[in-house]
């Protein structure tokens, strides 16, 4: 991508109501743009970094799988109805009527919806386990959307929702998707901390949030440290394997504020291993049992031949959020600086006299090669100065920078930097291009 030819709207302040330094670097980095409190149109740069997460996100539930589908935006009240929550989700829920009158919302989640594609089709223990996940657009009336992506009221969630014939084969979707989740977050490059959530009338020990630390997360948070620095789990896991997950993770302490017990937190963990921070809510896992199955019909006849509701977990990530998180979570002075994983582009080259042609031919010949080693490349062949150049590289945070000016090329060098780290090496492009393919 040229970026003479790109759409990237740098700003050079952030505007002045970005109160946290990941909605004031997307701004500046021209990820995005607000077109009403809490929706925000994504600019190329931002789009191409929610797609990537998206897509991992999408390939580890597939992995642990679950099978995607796409449910409409756009939901009947009467649906809603059934399950009774038309009435109790309140102001949070956009309403909308359409010609005929018919009632309609805007799905702030998708529990009624998938339930009701499962009633539909599935009658019969055969089919479970079964877990369907879609990755759609959600809206919420937040009182106070703020925070750019983090709280937006148009937000992307991946959402997935397991089906199972009793109690004890809903525990291993659930853990199922624990690990899953870990996996996630690992790729993403987030240390992601699953605590115990509230899980309202229906009790029990199935609910977790997946939290990512940080100062400006909007929970209050208590875990033990020993939680941060262990290895995501892998893939693949019997039964056995993931109740061992489970149950290692689960047996240190971790809480958010609501669930949180100082005395407990004080006897089951040594002192040394006591954190307690701030955090970002990046998913959250629930077994619900037959909350919304028994409330809408939807049974299964068991190998019994006696007809019983289904078993339902949901699996929430909030894929847009998860850009702010990553922000917060790794960023500097200069900017953003992105896990490889997610980068927009794995390498900008930086053209330092577009005027020059053999300068131009050699950056031709990186981006060509690198290119078609697979890699996305953003090419500066833009006649800004250098120093305007390394600022916006900085800024939109690439991981890797190879930059190639007429001195050096003269003396058959370029210049390779990692953003990360700031460590810059000079070595000839053949050298630089065998580093980076
Ligand atoms: P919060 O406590 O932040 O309001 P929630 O508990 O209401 O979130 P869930 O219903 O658990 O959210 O939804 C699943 C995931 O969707 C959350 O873990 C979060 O990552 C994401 N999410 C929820 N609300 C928003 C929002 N307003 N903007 C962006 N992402 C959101
Ligand atoms: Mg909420
Ligand atoms: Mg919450
Ligand atoms: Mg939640």
């Amino acid at each position: 991508m040229r970026l003479s030819r790109y759409f990237l709207p740098i700003l050079k302040e952030a505007p002045s109501d970005a109160q946290i330094v990941s909605h004031q670097l997307m701004l500046r980095a021209g990820m995005i743009k607000q077109e009403a409190a809490g929706i925000y149109a994504w600019l190329p740069l931002g789009l191409r970094v929610l797609r990537k997460i998206e897509n991992i996100v999408r390939e580890e539930q597939v992995k642990a799988g679950a099978v995607e589908l796409l449910m409409p935006t756009l939901q009947l009240a009467d649906l809603w109805r059934e399950s009774g929550r038309y009435d109790a989700y309140g102001p949070e829920m956009l309403r909308i009527t359409d010609r005929h009158e018919r009632e309609l919302l805007y799905g702030p989640t998708n529990e009624e919806m998938v339930t009701d594609i499962f009633r539909g089709f599935v009658k019969s223990y055969k089919s479970l386990p079964l877990n369907l996940f879609h990755i759609q657009w959600k809206f919420r009336d937040e009182r106070r959307p703020r925070f750019g992506v983090m709280r937006g009221r148009e937000f992307l969630m991946k959402d997935a929702y397991s089906f199972d014939i009793d109690e004890a084969s809903a525990r291993i979707a659930y853990k199922r998707m624990f690990a899953a989740y870990l996996n996630t977050f690992a790729r993403l490059g987030l240390k992601a901390v699953p605590m115990r959530a509230d899980t309202g009338p229906i009790g029990g020990d199935l609910s977790h949030e997946f939290i990512v630390l940080a100062e400006t997360g909007e929970s209050e948070v208590f875990c033990d440290r020993k939680l941060v620095e262990m290895a995501p789990p892998g893939h693949d896991l019997s039964v056995e394997q993931l109740e061992g997950v489970f149950t290692e993770r689960t047996a240190l302490y971790a809480a958010t504020e609501e669930m949180h017990d100082a005395a407990q937190f004080e006897t089951q963990t040594a002192e040394g291993d006591r954190l307690s921070a701030r955090g970002i809510e990046v998913g959250h896992i629930f077994y619900f049992g037959t909350k919304y199955s028994a409330a809408m019909k939807a049974n299964v006849q068991g190998p019994n031949g006696k007809d019983a509701p289904v078993h339902m977990g949901s699996y929430g990530v909030g894929v847009s959020r998860l850009l702010g998180a990553i922000i917060e979570a790794s960023h500097d002075a200069g900017g953003i600086i992105w896990p490889d994983a997610v980068a927009p582009f794995d390498v900008v080259v930086i053209n330092l006299r577009a005027s020059d042609e053999a300068v131009s031919a050699a950056c031709e010949e990186a981006v060509a090669k690198l290119e078609a080693a697979g890699k996305d490349v953003l090419y500066d062949d833009t006649d800004e100065r250098p120093g305007g150049k390394f600022a916006t590289a900085d800024l939109i945070g690439v991981p890797w920078q190879l930059t190639i000016g007429p001195k050096g090329l003269a003396e058959g060098v370029v210049e390779l930097k990692r953003r990360a780290t700031g460590e810059k090496q000079s070595l000839s492009l053949d050298a630089a291009l065998e580093l980076l393919t």
